[in-house]
């Protein structure tokens, strides 16, 4: 029995705080493949531009204002939302944030979309989880 039995909502509001603020993305291999496949990046300007290594994992380089190397400010908006990293188009249903009802309760103070829009079912919720 989770709290989340009966689904959630969530919709992106767009408001740019979890792009912007400190963290890695982590980049596994199905990432670079959508990435390579859906954008018109090389490997090779990823690698020099855009890729950094933390420990053995590979993660997406920082601004210098720390916001992530895919973010644009004047569109607000990711530079490759259609390839966006597994670890971004999951969110929030991240297991940290669905861990109890006061964990994604909370997650409201930092994500405006908890709680609105689009009903996720269980089974949809399940599936995203599982992805990351
Ligand atoms: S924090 Fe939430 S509402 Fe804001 S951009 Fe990220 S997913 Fe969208
Ligand atoms: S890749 Fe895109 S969606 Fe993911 S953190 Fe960077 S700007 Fe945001």
């Amino acid at each position: 029995m989770t709290f989340y039995d009966n689904g959630v909502n969530f919709e992106c509001q767009r408001c740019g705080n979890c792009c912007t603020c400190s963290g890695y993305v982590f980049i596994f291999q199905k990432d670079l493949d959508l990435i390579l496949e859906k954008t018109n990046y090389t490997m090779e300007e990823l690698e020099q531009r855009y890729l950094s290594k933390m420990d053995d994992y590979v993660v997406l380089r920082d601004q210098a204002n720390g916001a992530c190397i895919f973010w644009d400010d004047i569109i607000k908006g990711c530079k490759i939302y259609q390839a966006r990293p597994t670890q971004c188009s999951t969110f929030p249903f991240w297991n940290a944030v669905l861990s109890d009802e006061e964990s994604w309760e909370n997650n409201k103070d930092f994500c405006p979309g908890v709680g609105k829009g689009k009903h996720y079912t269980f089974e949809e919720i399940e599936e995203l989880r599982k992805k990351i």
